[in-house]
């Protein structure tokens, strides 16, 4: 059992007063750890720290500061079964899943040890006669974020990666429900040798993000989580003069054409809905099948979804692990009971499966409703656990109106054959992630992630350019000799 420290100037530092809170292993009930609840005093500790970080960090070459990202990059290849077996431990996704988002936070590393081009500014000779006009790069100061429970190895390096290869410095708040795997990754970016105060972490909740929300010495927030908190962050963090990206929950729709191969579709959309428990902000939520696609999707969908094996995550031969908490569990189950009070039918309900081995784990077996409507709490909320609803629509059209009327705009997918079907749904519908023939439309790092509507408040996006755009300011000069 493990208790956690906050990491502030390159050190392992027991906050003063905070509180704590105890962690388990959300498959087995295993105790794991504690986590501090830091507030506004370790927030100060971690911006001084980071300040004064700040003017020797920005100094050092672009190149030499990938450097080190290239040796953290090393060093998770190495540790990657550690990291990923980790998340598993307190998030409770298999370790397949876990693997497969260790390799996706990797892949951030990797795309960030590319600032030196990445990060060029560009010029244009005689703007006027005789006169010069460049744009350069630099970055801000001190950044943070605050990241979310489902990917806790992966989300955090959406942000820091690219902020301190930029040349800030950074405060990474993760989530108080999964803190060890984002330490883990920490610890070997410490070995790595980036230097004291480059990077710090305050472990905590609501305490330490209103910390620094409000703090004077922090640039900008980089946020991940469900839409209400990614909204107040939003306004805060406006309020207090800062830049500001938050990325918020989702509703995502799977339309089925009847022309779609019905067997790869199956097997995408069955991932989308189940993977992770459902507990994904790409996950498909509301599958809707067009004309005759119906029936034969939501039969086999079914069948599928009676197939799944739930069990612990680093068990062999599981295809689901828990949801997080007994309180996220609560949540999941009290969706179930609206869409049953709303009148949706009721196809398959998991709200009794039990793992016999694990008698202590948040357990939600695979559910599936059918006759969602739209105006259903079940229809147009965030479930995040592994409920499927099913609706029937007439066509294509149809299809794309329930999109469009959802108040999250994060992804969504069609599955086709036919190529104007598909250019029809990516060009009509106002949804910033798009899958055609695929369950979960994750954009990889050089790409930019995040949704739009309520799924997202702010302008720059999650990795890709838009991160450089973000963590640096735009100093044009205009010369003349
Ligand atoms: P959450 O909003 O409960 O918590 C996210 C972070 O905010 C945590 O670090 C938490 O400590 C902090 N927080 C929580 N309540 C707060 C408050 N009142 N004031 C200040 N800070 C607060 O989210 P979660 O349950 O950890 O994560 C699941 C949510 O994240 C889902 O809605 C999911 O869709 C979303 N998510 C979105 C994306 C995306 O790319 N859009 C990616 C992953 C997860």
């Amino acid at each position: 059992m493990k208790t956690l420290r906050n990491y502030i100037g390159g050190e392992w530092v027991t906050p003063a007063a905070a509180d704590y809170r105890d962690l388990t292993n959300p498959a087995t009930g295993e105790m794991l750890g504690r986590v501090p609840l830091s507030g506004a005093r370790e927030v100060n500790e971690a911006v001084a720290a980071a300040q004064a970080a700040f003017l020797k960090w920005r100094e050092v070459p672009p190149v030499a500061r990938a450097r080190y990202l290239f040796k953290l990059k090393y060093l998770m290849d190495q540790h990657f079964d550690e990291i990923a077996a980790t998340v598993t431990r307190e998030n409770g996704k298999t370790l397949d899943e876990a693997r497969g988002s260790v390799r996706r936070g990797i892949e951030n590393v990797e795309h960030a040890c590319g600032i030196p081009t990445l990060m060029m500014g560009k010029t244009l000779e005689d703007v006027a006669a005789g006169i010069d006009c460049e744009y350069v790069r630099q970055p801000l100061g001190v950044f943070a974020a605050v990241t979310p429970f489902n990917f806790p190895a992966m989300v955090p390096c959406w942000f820091w990666p690219y902020a301190i290869a930029t040349g800030n410095t950074f405060i990474l708040k993760p989530s108080e429900q999964v803190p060890f795997s984002p330490t883990l990754i920490v610890e070997l970016a410490h070995e790595a040798g980036i230097p004291a105060g480059v990077l710090n972490v305050v472990h905590g909740a609501e305490d330490a993000v209103n910390a620094l929300l409000a703090h004077p010495g922090i640039a900008g927030i980089s946020f991940v989580g469900s839409s209400p908190v990614a909204k107040l962050v939003y306004l805060e963090a406006a309020k207090h003069g800062k830049r500001v990206q938050a990325l918020g929950g989702a509703k995502n729709h799977v339309i089925v054409m009847p022309d779609a191969d019905m067997d790869r579709a199956v097997a995408n959309i069955s991932e989308s809905l189940f993977g992770c428990a459902g507990q994904r902000c790409l996950a498909g939520s509301v599958v809707v099948a067009a004309g005759k696609a119906y029936e034969p999707l939501r039969e086999r969908l079914l069948a599928t979804a009676k197939s799944l094996r739930l069990g612990y995550g680093l068990e062999p031969d599981v295809n689901m692990g828990p949801v997080v908490s007994a309180r996220h569990k609560e949540r999941v189950l009290s969706y179930v009971e609206a869409g049953r009070k709303d009148g949706a039918a009721l196809l398959l309900d998991g709200r009794s499966t039990k793992v016999a081995k694990h008698p202590r784990g948040h357990f939600v077996g695979p559910t599936v409703f059918d006759g969602v409507q739209p105006d259903m709490t079940i229809g147009k909320e965030e479930i995040f656990g592994p409920v499927a609803s099913v609706t029937h629509v007439g066509n294509l059209d149809e299809g794309i109106e329930m999109v469009q009327r959802s108040g999250f705009a994060n992804a969504t997918s069609i599955f086709t054959q036919s190529g104007k079907a598909a250019r029809e749904f990516r060009y009509r519908v106002g949804v910033s992630m798009i899958g055609v023939n695929i369950g979960v439309a994750a954009p990889m790092a050089f790409f930019p992630f995040g949704g739009t509507k309520g799924s997202f408040f702010g302008d720059l996006k999650a990795h890709g350019q838009d991160s450089v755009e973000f963590y640096t300011d735009k100093k044009v000069v205009i010369s003349r000799w």
